[in-house]
């Protein structure tokens, strides 16, 4: 393996889920809906697959499906964006965060990022030779430490990776937090890279995207994509938001990545961007019903359980248990107990501080769920 990814490891995603099925164990881990999409989305693909459309779609992405994409962000955002020029349509959001990393980012450049990250967000940087400064999130609240930000920002800071609603702590960075974050960019020269992919799923505060801030759009790309609104990760379609000046590097990189999203699929996803208002309505109802349920069966075992805000992610402190680290638990929780979650040591620079958090899934069926906490009751 090449010099700059051998400190990778393989992503803890895929060694708990292989460890979740090898051991039986409900899996609370991996992030993917044990429910399918919706058939209206469905239905559009498979029509765009009889209708012949199975060629190369253009490289920025399927006309139809920027136009649909640039009318949903203006009706999040309240920003207008050219459909032609500032969207781009990827392999989901990883591939938008890599493209836009590798395409807008010079070794040595620092880039800031949030502890506990997701974990692509490492290789990303890694690969395009970034220097990665972290800035921890600490429990209850995971605030932003804005002293630390600010004596973080250096002359060499070229960019601040945010994601919001965030991964894996379910915190939302707040109006405040967001606008203290953008005048530092503005008084830096400093870009945003937002990841926003879990924004439709939010239980207690609006989801602000940090573009719509008054100078921001210039600065910011805003990544989304269709996989955890429409339940559909195995689709990945996901998108990038940015002015053309920023657009022209993050398509570069895509260009000789990809070329282009899969055509029928990207049909797909033109139908589920024009979904009624009552889709995300009734998505948000059922995600707080599973949500609902597993915070308190996780209360009624014996974790502490952090807020969470938005995305499909509750932290949980597994100390009560007295085990030594967060793998030990997550190990033991697998192969004695029956039930898989992520240990969120991987999720920093500095390993020490996420020894005494694992984090759950609830997106899955409530049966799931409940077979879940029905094992954790009986057996930990
Ligand atoms: N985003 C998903 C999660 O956080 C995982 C995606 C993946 O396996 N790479 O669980």
């Amino acid at each position: 393996v090449a010099k700059r990814l051998e400190k990778l490891k393989a992503t803890i995603f895929t060694q708990i889920s292989k460890l979740a099925i090898k051991h039986g164990a409900v899996n609370l881990g991996q992030g993917f809906p044990n429910f399918d999409g919706p058939d209206f989305v469905k239905e559009a693909a498979i029509q765009a697959i009889r209708d012949g459309k199975n060629q190369y779609a253009q490289g920025y992405g399927v006309p139809d499906l920027s136009i649909a994409i640039a009318e949903r962000f203006k009706k999040d955002t309240g920003l207008v964006v050219d459909p032609e020029n500032q969207v781009t349509v990827t392999a989901g959001c990883t591939e938008a965060i890599a493209a836009t990393v590798l395409g807008l980012i010079n070794p040595g450049d620092e880039v800031i990022l949030f502890a506990p990250f997701y974990d692509s967000y490492i290789a990303t940087l890694s690969m395009a030779g970034a220097d990665i400064k972290s800035i921890t999130l600490r429990p209850p609240d995971f605030a932003v430490p804005i002293d630390e930000l600010k004596s973080t920002i250096s002359k060499n800071t070229r960019a601040i990776l945010l994601n919001t609603p965030h991964n894996p702590t379910g915190k939302m960075f707040t109006r405040e937090e967001l606008n203290t974050i953008a005048s530092l960019c503005i008084e830096n020269d400093v870009l945003v890279f937002t990841d926003e992919v879990y924004h439709k799923l939010t239980f207690d505060m609006e989801h602000i995207s940090i573009a719509s801030l008054p100078e921001m759009f210039e600065r910011t790309v805003t990544m989304n994509s269709l996989g955890k609104t429409f339940s559909l990760t195995g689709w990945k379609v996901g998108w990038a938001i940015a002015p053309e000046h920023l657009s022209w590097g993050m398509r570069q990189a895509h260009t000789f990545l990809n070329f282009t999203i899969a055509t029928p699929l990207q049909c797909g996803a033109v139908a589920a961007l024009r979904a009624p208002d009552s889709y995300y309505a009734d998505l948000k109802r059922d995600y707080i019903a599973k949500k609902t349920i597993l915070v308190e069966g996780l209360k009624s075992v014996g974790f502490k359980v952090f807020p969470s805000s938005g995305t499909f992610f509750v932290l949980a402190d597994h100390t009560p248990f007295g085990f030594e680290n967060d793998v030990a638990f997550c190990e033991y929780l697998i192969k004695e107990i029956g039930v898989a979650a992520i240990p969120c040591s991987v999720f920093y620079l500095n390993q020490e501080e996420g020894k005494n958090l694992v984090r759950f899934t609830f997106c899955k069926d409530e049966e799931t769920l409940k077979a879940a906490i029905a094992r954790m009751k009986e057996r930990l």
